[in-house]
């Protein structure tokens, strides 16, 4: 039989190689945001010793190839800011989160994270929390949703979320290996599950504290898309991958401060809501892309030109969760961003409009 070429990886085959000696040095593989809201990396050798993020060298690349700098001058230096464990490669093998700084010495034009660092630092004693709900598509190769007919649809939503079974979800494999990738990397991932369209999953990180919050969101990307890639399998972020009748995807923000989660705390929530809502469409701006094809007032959504919130209310800006309400603290949780946006900026521009700039 003749064998068709395959995208798939043959990982297994992999693993001969990986319990070889590495003779004292370990492979850091630096990991950044691209021009498009990817993740690219590319790998180094290092003498084997425990790092610091400020012990590790600063790198660079070639920006012209990836959207972030003009070829004439496209050396984007890459500034180590997080190492985790690398659960792909085991070992002391390290991933290594990096900012992109560009040769004059300012921030990438990409580089969200900077900006939200310092508005992190200056309101630290309010000890911010924040909890993301990260929504994706399986797509085959042909972008089409993993499992779905080719010429027409599948049957109506419905028993697709948290769904269990064949025909209800497809490619757990990958939910499963990337939520187990997560915790050896270090990752606060407090949970997954299907979602509401066929082939769309979710997962959640956090409560992380400032910015470990868009460090470990944008790993756990990272190692989504790369785990997904050995299954042959495309990850999507788009906030609204089919149109119609089925939901789109979103990266519902829960936030706290110590002020909310302690006694009374709720007159804090109200407050903070109060100013989210003066400050509406400066938030929108930042919360994704084709985020006006999913926010639509319809399913589980509120309307993309309207900010309104509820407690309990899944078609509102911003919900207050139903076991928050009855204690009168907690945390409340901002249903506008889109899958696709930046969690630098959702936790950057959430502590501008609290707490003022910086
Ligand atoms: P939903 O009911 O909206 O689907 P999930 O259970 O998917 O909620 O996600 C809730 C998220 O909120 C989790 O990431 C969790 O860690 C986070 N979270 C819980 N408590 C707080 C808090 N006090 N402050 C900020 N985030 C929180
Ligand atoms: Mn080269
Ligand atoms: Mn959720
Ligand atoms: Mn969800
Ligand atoms: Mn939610």
């Amino acid at each position: 039989m003749a064998s068709s070429p395959s995208f798939i990886s043959q990982a297994g085959n992999l693993q001969k190689y990986f319990s070889l000696d590495q003779k004292g040095t370990i492979i850091a593989e630096y990991i950044w945001i691209d021009s498009e809201g990817g993740t690219r990396s590319k790998s180094r050798t290092l003498p084997e010793k425990d790092y610091q993020p400020e012990d590790l060298p600063v790198w660079n690349f070639d920006g012209s190839s990836t959207g972030q700098a003009p070829g004439d001058n496209s050396d984007v230096y890459l500034k180590p800011v997080a190492i985790y464990p690398d659960p792909i490669r085991l070992g002391k093998n390290i991933l290594v989160l990096a900012e992109c700084w560009d040769s004059d010495g300012t921030p990438n034009k990409y580089n969200y994270r900077h900006e939200t660092a310092k508005l992190m630092t200056a309101h630290a004693d309010h000890i911010p929390w924040f909890g993301l709900e990260q929504e994706y598509t399986l797509l085959d190769l042909n972008d089409r949703p993993y499992g779905w007919p080719q010429n027409g649809f599948p049957a109506p939503q419905g028993p697709y979320y948290c769904g269990v079974g064949a025909g209800k979800v497809v490619q757990r494999d990958i939910v499963e290996a990337h939520y187990r990738a997560c915790l050896y990397a270090g990752i606060q991932i407090s949970g997954t599950n299907a979602e509401v369209m066929p082939a769309q999953w979710e997962f959640q990180v956090g409560p992380c504290v400032g910015i470990d919050m868009g460090d470990q969101l944008w790993l756990a990307r990272f190692l989504l898309h790369r785990i997904a890639e050995e299954f042959g399998v495309k990850v999507s972020v788009h906030p609204k991958p089919i149109p119609g009748d089925w939901n789109g995807a979103g990266l519902h923000s829960n936030f706290s401060t110590k002020e909310m989660r302690e006694e009374g705390g709720m007159k804090h929530i109200e407050a903070a809501i109060e100013k989210l809502g003066t400050r509406h469409q400066e938030h929108i701006a930042v919360y994704g892309e084709d985020n006006e094809k999913r926010l639509t007032g319809r399913h589980e959504t509120g309307a993309i030109d309207q900010f309104s919130y509820g407690v309990a209310n899944r078609g509102a800006s911003i919900r207050i969760p139903r076991e928050c309400a009855a204690k009168g603290y907690g945390y409340f949780e901002d249903r506008r961003p889109a899958s696709n946006a930046d969690p630098y900026q959702i936790t950057g521009i959430i502590m501008e409009t609290v707490f003022g700039a910086v």
